[in-house]
């Protein structure tokens, strides 16, 4: 345990431990420590990725052109229709609307787009200079929704005011502002919303179609590939399903406290946790049926993919996977998953993660795995050198660190292009995983200290 704590700032100390029966719990769920460079995104970005796969809405930056280039389509978030989500638009707030305020210039961006796009709903996002300057922005959206007939939703995301955790709450206060405000003609008993899911690479749609063979109907996805008209129908559902709980627990807590509609936490990364998933909203709706179908598609599914998981574990066994990743259920899921095809979790970190998930990942890996919250660059280079990991799995951040320093890099994040998640997903992560650590290129890379 001495070892790793070489490299982290004293104030920081608590906020890293190993695997083991003795060691501490883990400090989490504070602040970042200033000078530490986290890895963390700030409150603006954590609201813009949450809300930007509502794809028949319109997405506007309210602040300076870099703030909507950092987010540009920021996720891969794939459309069954509308492609509105991909415009990034942006009032490119100067020097002079600095000084002078930007209020009209917000006005009138609002106004020429609903024009010109018809959407269903506006997200306006505030940005940390909106935040020292002041625009009125809550009204300017209420002006403009009188006007224009549609829910035109501030969404006050200042970046300096946290961090992407923030951003997560605001931009469940901005979705929950649509909940309940239409009722759909016919919404069915068995009927759940899908929460947490942002259908990055297709994901989504393998999830609906697992659902549609067990008899569940799937009433909204939140965000996924989502849309306006079925948010505001979704206090209709029965069952909030949450996925990703770090970004979408707050929208499922007030959706329990206003409509009593009751949410259940799951993963749909690993073969393990996918069957987990099914099961419980079969368990959920107490029918003997559902829970039938769901057993027939986990033993289809798991003949199909056991012997090709076990090409797999045969030749990845020995390799050691270092995981940094936002909310640390994900980083459960993974473990699990790792494990499935031989290779050892040797560092598993998150962005926002809580005691809870630390003390379940610290019970769930091998003594002597570093666990670690709200890590930043000099750190996790510093663990993966010392476990000699094999490959990086990570978002976009976490990239560069990896190569960097010579190592396989495994993008679980906004970036990648084919679907993890579900049955599918399993073998797509296995065959990304096996061509990642045995490429050839890593015997012409060397780790520099
Ligand atoms: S920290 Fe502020 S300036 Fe930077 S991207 Fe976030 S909102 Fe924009």
């Amino acid at each position: 345990m001495k070892k790793v704590m070489g490299h982290i700032l004293d104030d920081r100390q608590k906020q890293v431990s190993v695997a083991g029966a003795n060691e501490r719990t883990i400090d989490c769920n504070k602040a970042s420590l200033a000078g530490s460079v986290s890895q963390r995104a700030c409150v603006f970005c954590g609201s813009r990725v949450v809300l930007y796969p509502i794809v028949d809405a319109l997405h506007l930056i309210h602040g300076p052109i870099g703030c909507a280039a950092y987010t540009w389509d920021i996720r891969g978030s794939l459309s069954s229709g509308p492609e509105l989500h991909r415009l990034s638009f942006c009032t490119d707030l100067q020097e002079r609307d600095v000084i002078f305020g930007g209020e009209n210039k917000l006005y009138d961006s609002i106004i020429e787009l609903v024009d010109k796009h018809q959407p269903k709903a506006a997200f306006i996002y505030t940005t940390c200079i909106v935040g020292v300057i002041g625009d009125d922005v809550e009204s300017i959206c209420r002006r403009v929704e009188r006007e224009k007939g549609i829910p035109v939703i501030p969404v006050q995301a200042p970046g300096f005011q946290g961090s992407k955790k923030d951003g997560y709450k605001v931009a469940c206060e901005s979705i929950f502002k649509l909940v309940g405000t239409k009722n759909k003609p016919y919404t069915p008993a068995k009927s759940i919303n899908i929460l947490g899911d942002f259908n990055l690479a297709g994901e989504l749609w393998i999830l609906l179609e697992y659902y549609k063979r067990i008899g569940v109907h799937v009433n909204a996805t939140i965000t996924g590939d989502g849309r306006v008209d079925d948010i505001c129908n979704a206090h209709n559902a029965a069952l909030n399903v949450v996925q990703c709980s770090g970004s979408m627990n707050y929208l499922a807590q007030m959706m329990k406290d206003e409509y009593k509609i009751p949410s259940m936490r799951v993963s749909y990364f690993g073969i393990e946790d996918m069957s987990d998933a099914l099961y419980d909203v079969a368990r959920f709706f107490k029918d003997d049926d559902m829970m039938e179908k769901a057993r027939e598609l986990v033993k289809e599914e798991f003949s199909r993919l056991i012997p090709q998981l076990a090409w797999y574990k045969e030749r990845l066994t020995g390799k050691k996977a270092a995981i940094y990743v936002g909310g640390a259920f994900k980083a459960i899921s993974l473990v699990k998953a790792l494990r499935l095809i031989g290779v050892e979790s040797v560092i598993v970190g998150s962005q926002t993660g809580t005691t809870e998930d630390y003390e379940l990942i610290k019970q769930l890996c091998d003594e002597g795995t570093i666990i670690v919250d709200d890590s930043n660059p000099v750190e996790l280079a510093h663990f993966v050198k010392e476990k000699h990991a094999d490959i990086f799995i990570g978002g976009v951040k976490e990239r560069p660190i990896a190569h960097k320093i010579g190592l396989g890099f495994c993008d679980h994040n906004h970036e990648r292009k084919e679907p993890l998640a579900g049955y599918e997903g399993m073998i797509n992560f296995a065959k990304e995983i096996y061509a990642t650590a045995m490429s050839p290129v890593w015997k012409f890379t060397k780790l520099v200290d």
